[in-house]
């Protein structure tokens, strides 16, 4: 049993349409590129990641998933609980070893060369939820195993796992100026524009904070929250990538095998 899969897609279209709308009433940040180029090249981005998705880690997280449930593995299956309390619980603990996977991301240099595509974007709206590099992607594919195997994951919490996190990074990627009341209210709970568009910061000690992708309570829990940084006085992106000749499309996609040190240059330093 999983969530059909037209449900889910149109869970996340609906959602990504109103914060497309929400971005044109109600911007968060001045934009630094044409839109258009800036589109059009996160979506070329997604499309190459959406084909490694489909080829790497569909058929290996969704089979895993299913042997999970098959043979009793993981924490959870151990357990037997109720579905009521096993979804949730299988949402919470992939919440938090995806926040460990990120932290990975920032500080394993080999990763870092991967996800640096994702913060070389110099504005930050929907868009930037779906451009991460292929290679990223099927990186994460034996930690997803991973998270599924160890923790007890079964497809169906695996697919609303999934939709819910989908949701989630359109969100707090999107250029939206939510009411501030509304935004620390969310805050309390999950993550929100405001917080995640700090951790898109070029300075290092911005870049190293909020590193959560879904519940807000892991950067509290480990004291990586920062909520104190003004959205004006953000540039958004990477260091060394400032100008438009430096994020251009075959650029980005070369980045994580050119020669390139970049580690010195963008890595975020302690
Ligand atoms: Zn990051």
């Amino acid at each position: 049993m999983k969530l059909p899969r037209w449900f889910a897609a149109g869970v996340v279209a609906t959602a990504a349409l109103a914060l497309v709308w929400a971005e044109r009433r109600r911007a968060l940040r001045e934009r630094v590129e044409p839109q258009i180029t800036h589109t059009g090249r996160n979506l070329a981005i997604a499309a190459c990641g959406a084909l490694a998705l489909q080829l790497a880690e569909r058929p290996v997280v969704r089979r895993v998933a299913a042997l999970v449930v098959r043979r009793r593995w993981g924490l959870l299956q151990r357990l037997r609980l109720p579905l009521w309390l096993e979804v949730p619980a299988a949402m919470l603990l992939m919440d938090y070893t995806l926040y460990l996977w990120h932290v990975l991301c920032h500080r394993a240099p080999v990763l870092w060369r991967a996800h640096a595509v994702h913060h070389i974007d110099r504005d930050l709206d929907a868009s930037t939820a779906l451009r991460f590099h292929f290679l990223e992607l099927t990186a994460s594919v034996p930690w997803r195993a991973g998270q599924v195997v160890l923790i007890g994951v079964s497809p169906f919490a695996l697919s609303v796992w999934q939709t819910w996190l989908m949701v989630s990074i359109l969100f707090h990627h999107s250029n939206v100026a939510l009411p501030p009341g509304v935004e620390r209210a969310l805050g309390w709970f999950i993550v929100t524009p405001r917080m995640h568009g700090i951790h898109h910061s070029i300075a290092e000690d911005e870049v190293n904070a909020n590193w959560s992708s879904g519940l807000a309570i892991w950067d509290r829990v480990h004291g990586t929250l920062r909520l104190d940084v003004p959205q004006r006085t953000i540039t958004i992106g990477v260091r060394s990538f400032d100008t438009p000749d430096r994020v251009r499309l075959p650029e980005m996609l070369a980045l994580p095998f050119a020669g390139r040190d970049i580690s010195a240059t963008a890595w975020p330093q302690e």
